[in-house]
């Protein structure tokens, strides 16, 4: 499957629609269980604060089993959950003033096989992360918010494709265009 350079956009009325689209990604990288456990998988979230980016991360967590609390990472810059033998490292760079700050921090040799690594404010630490499997950018539009959704990795666009499948699916069943 070659990487497609056009992200799949969605819009996301409301907030329930936001955290579905993270269960959706959650069952993604649960169909694509062991090439996520071999290779890892590294989501990144753009948008502004109050975007959706915690909210997103917050469902994909409770759909891989997560029932505790699940906080904003921007206080911590990390959160760790274990989830079905995988580390889910919930990263938030918000505070960094440069991406020196990733490099001392020492977070890059946490990603790699059995890490999943979702990142709030990627774009801080530019040029020093490694290329995430997909991109996801949120952005506040009307009462709602506009998707991107941007597969950088073969593995990124499976998981992408399974995503896009059952959105499509849900929908296109569903008259009234939620
Ligand atoms: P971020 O982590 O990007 O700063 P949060 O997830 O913490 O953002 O907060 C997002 C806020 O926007 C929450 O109050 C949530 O209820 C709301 N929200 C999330 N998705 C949507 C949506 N699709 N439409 C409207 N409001 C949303
Ligand atoms: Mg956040």
């Amino acid at each position: 499957m070659s990487v497609s350079l056009v992200p799949e956009q969605f819009f996301l009325r409301d907030e329930s629609a936001t955290a579905r689209l993270g269960t959706l990604l959650a069952e993604a990288l649960l169909a694509e269980d062991a090439q996520v456990k071999a290779h890892g998988f590294t989501l990144a979230l753009s948008g502004d604060l109050g975007a959706g980016k915690t909210t997103l991360v917050r469902a994909c967590l409770r759909r891989l089993g997560v029932t505790g609390p699940v906080k904003s990472p921007t206080f911590a810059l990390l959160e760790l959950y274990v989830v079905s033998s995988l580390n889910f490292y919930h990263f938030d760079f918000y505070r960094f003033g440069n991406a020196e700050e990733f490099v001392d921090s020492g977070f890059r040799e946490l990603f790699g096989p059995r890490a999943i690594c979702a990142i709030e404010w990627p774009e801080r630490a530019a040029g020093q992360l490694p290329t995430p499997d997909l991109e996801v950018t949120l952005s506040i539009e009307a009462e709602g918010r506009q998707v991107a959704l941007l597969a950088r990795s073969e593995l990124g666009a499976v998981c992408l494709q399974h995503v896009q499948n059952a959105w499509a699916e849900e929908h296109e069943a569903n008259s009234d265009g939620a």
